[in-house]
């Protein structure tokens, strides 16, 4: 497995790669690896030949330098658990002029897709994503790339980016890897304490009534909404910052749930923001 911290060395593994044929897989993460980025990694082996995993705190989409401070770096640890995942190359620089220089002004920003939700609390968060994301797409040009759906507005906001300008890939979708307890795995939830964690479980358990409801043939998105609602306010250390019923391609916010469907929740546990989501399929 190659380490690499500069653009010029991936650059120079890329054309040797292209060279001889293969086809590049990548998985953009920012470290802190768990098993959720690990199935992320395994998508990929399974569509190219060579898999490229980049490791990047990307500080351009952290609108709170706090939170870029705090956030988990254990790039050792987190090559050793790539090691036996059959991983050709890790991406990782760890200084972010590697990626932006000083001058750096070339923006992606989505017009609609990064408004509400993720976007309404955290401003300027998903152009560092689309941005940065771009960048990777650039430099690895690679033939699928492989998003968690743990993050679905991010997931669509680059879906709609590769679509409109025209990248040559792939985007797969990888489902929500859960810990016992259903909550979401996630690199911030060691922040949590125990009864943090024991809050959080409640995160999955409210999305899980209103999907049985759903399953039962509730197709109205306030009632649905209530019982996930219900749900977070007999957890006290919860503090719920929004659940929405949104339309799965355009993420807006729907009354009736006629085609696929996602109920997106984001909540405050301890100081930690803790997202979730869950598909409600027709
Ligand atoms: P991050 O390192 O948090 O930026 O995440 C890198 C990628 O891993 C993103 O595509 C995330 O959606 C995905 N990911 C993070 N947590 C999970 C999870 N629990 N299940 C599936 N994918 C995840």
């Amino acid at each position: 497995m190659h380490v690499f911290s500069s653009i010029d060395e991936t650059r120079e593994f890329v054309r040797a790669q292209k060279k001889a044929g293969r086809s590049l897989g990548v998985v953009p993460t920012m470290g802190a690896l768990h098993q959720g980025h690990l199935s992320l990694v395994k998508l990929a082996r399974a569509r190219a030949n060579s898999t490229v995993v980049s490791i990047f705190i990307n500080p351009s989409q952290f609108n709170d330098p706090k939170d870029f401070d705090r956030y988990p770096r254990t790039l050792e640890r987190d090559l050793e658990l790539l090691a036996p995942y059959g991983v050709s190359a890790v991406f990782a620089p760890t200084d972010p002029q590697e990626m932006y220089g000083a001058d750096f002004e070339s923006w992606i920003a989505l017009e609609k897709l990064p408004l509400r939700f993720e976007g309404a609390s955290r401003p300027g968060h998903f152009r560092g994503v689309s941005t940065v994301v771009a960048m990777l797409f650039n430099l690895i040009s690679p033939s699928v790339a492989v998003f968690g759906e743990k993050d679905f507005q991010q997931l669509r906001i680059i879906e709609q980016m590769v679509r409109d300008l025209k990248f040559d890939l792939e985007i797969i979708r990888a489902p929500i890897m859960r810990e016992e307890g259903g909550l979401a795995m996630s690199s911030r939830n060691v922040r949590l304490s125990d009864a943090g964690r024991s809050a959080a479980r409640a995160i999955n358990r409210g999305l899980s009534i209103a999907f049985e409801a759903f399953k039962g043939g509730r197709r109205d998105s306030r009632f649905l909404r209530d019982l996930v609602l219900q749900a977070y306010a007999s957890e006290p250390a919860i503090a719920v910052d929004y659940i929405a019923i949104v339309d799965e391609s355009s993420l807006e916010e729907i009354e009736k749930i006629v085609s696929p469907a996602r109920v997106l929740v984001a909540v405050m546990i301890e100081g930690v923001r803790l997202i979730d989501n869950w598909a409600l399929t027709p």
